[in-house]
């Protein structure tokens, strides 16, 4: 069987994230490959006419340094280094295909659960993700 080159890990800053990277990096380790780390910040929420309903600055800021903080503390417990953790702003799901595409991952690890709640079989990144990735999708049973 063809060895994964560059896995990608993508994490929604809950607890649940650690189990996800760690399986990442545990088959990172068997197939030799790169392993990269990646959380989305979405959008902040806008009215009807396209106004921002929170002082978008500030909070975008706040949001980046807490999502960089938490990334580092979990990226750090399994020695991660620096280079191969990403912050980007968009939608989650459309980001999380996107790098894949980018940067030639060949498997995406994701939580078959997240934030959004255990309402469905597969959360709803999951999913999405599932339906558009360029490459193998690896759902972790949350
Ligand atoms: P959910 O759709 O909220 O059930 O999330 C399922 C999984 O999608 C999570 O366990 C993460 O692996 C991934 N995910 C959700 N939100 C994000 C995000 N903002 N950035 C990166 N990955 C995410």
């Amino acid at each position: 069987m063809r060895a994964y080159r560059h896995i990608l890990a993508a994490v929604d800053l809950s607890p649940e994230g650690r189990e996800v990277l760690e399986r990442a990096q545990d088959l990172a380790q068997r197939y030799g490959s790169m392993l990269s780390l990646l959380h989305v910040i979405e959008p902040l929420p806008v009215d009807a006419a396209g106004e921002a309903l929170l002082p978008p600055m500030s909070i975008e800021s706040e949001l980046h340094d807490t999502a960089e903080q938490k990334l580092r503390e979990l990226a750090d417990r399994v020695g991660l280094e620096p280079s191969r953790r990403h912050i980007v702003m968009g939608y989650t799901k459309r980001e999380i295909i996107n790098f894949a595409e980018q940067y030639g991952v060949d498997l995406i690890v994701v939580g078959s659960h997240g934030r959004h709640g255990l309402a469905l079989l597969l959360g709803s990144t999951a999913n999405a993700v599932l339906h558009g990735a360029p490459c193998d999708v690896l759902a972790v049973r949350i």
